[in-house]
């Protein structure tokens, strides 16, 4: 049972997690009608601090745009609402977590008399694919399932409906003793993980799948290369990366808000490397949370 938190905001109040409920004929609900995002707050050296929370925000309104859904608070509001469930939950660390979603009208798959529902929820999470995860890496196949092409669903943005695709094949990969998914795109080529972007190292230059992949377009992806950037690496940030080039790679490495930066150690029973932490994966990882310790990065925090 789940136990993080003892309020959540919904809708402009803050209510008991026991009251934080929704109708069983919630649009959302039955057509996967939502957006959401997910986004860290550190406890840094500078107090508590939400890593890239104005990239998120804007992210959350992006993914908002092409459903049409009208969040009804100001990007201000929700900050405010935030850093108040942050310091009344007294967390020093957690997971945040925006929804917005169309609640109930008439279950018509047009929701166009359907209230938008926003809310905002607080957690103590730690590390996604477990602690050891960052330091030996991850066991990863390749899934069966390919991802949506982005002429099927924004594949860009974060809506829920998108989220059985990324079910699917992590739970595949689960079931066959692995840690984690890759999924290819419709292509054939690598699009990410589950829930990650994901990055490859090859003769000392490093290689992600662009967003004509049919990917997310990751805030941990653009922190990765922005660090990798100022460490002096060639980033291809636009890559095509085939399936026998993940076998062949010097080094992989997941990243994202939950799974942060994560080695990934072999893919479908394929050592990687030396079958451990590659080193340019340990330098961009120490320099991933160097930044998250200080907190002294200022563009890249809101501090609580
Ligand atoms: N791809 C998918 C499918 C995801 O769900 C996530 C997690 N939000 C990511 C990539 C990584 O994105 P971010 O770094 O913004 O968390």
């Amino acid at each position: 049972m789940f136990e993080g938190t003892d309020r959540i905001w919904m809708d402009g109040e803050f209510v008991d997690f026991e009251d934080a409920q929704t109708h069983v004929l919630t649009h959302a609900l039955h057509y996967g009608t939502g957006v959401f995002e997910g986004v860290r707050c550190y406890d840094t050296e500078q107090g508590p601090a939400i890593f890239r929370w104005e990239e998120h925000l804007d992210r959350l309104y992006k993914s908002a745009k092409p459903y049409d859904l009208d969040i009804e608070f100001s990007k201000d509001e929700l900050t405010e609402a935030t850093t108040e469930l942050i310091e009344t939950e007294g967390f020093e660390s957690c997971y945040i977590r925006p929804i917005v979603y169309y609640g109930f009208d008439s279950l018509g798959v047009s929701p166009k008399d359907c209230p938008t529902k926003t809310t905002i929820a607080a957690w103590p999470w730690g590390a996604y694919l477990g602690e050891e995860a960052l330091e030996e890496g991850v066991d990863v196949m390749v899934s069966s399932w390919r991802k949506h092409a982005s002429s099927q669903i924004p594949t860009n943005i974060k809506t829920t409906g998108l989220y059985v695709n990324s079910m699917l094949a992590g739970e595949e990969a689960r079931r066959n003793g692995y840690t984690e998914a890759i999924v290819l795109n419709k292509e054939g080529n690598v699009a990410e993980g589950p829930g990650e972007n994901i990055f490859m190292v090859r003769d000392g230059e490093i290689y992600t799948p662009g967003l004509a992949e049919s990917i997310l377009e990751g805030i941990t992806r653009n922190t990765a290369i922005t660090l990798a950037e100022e460490m002096g690496y060639t980033v291809h940030e636009e890559a095509t990366i085939s399936r026998g080039e993940l076998y062949t790679a010097d080094e992989l490495f997941f990243t994202g808000t939950a799974a942060e930066v994560t080695p990934i150690r072999s893919v479908d029973d394929n050592e990687i490397g030396e079958g451990t932490k590659g080193p340019v994966t340990d330098e961009l990882q120490s320099a991933f949370f160097d930044v998250i310790e200080s907190g002294d990065r200022e563009e890249w925090f809101h501090y609580v």
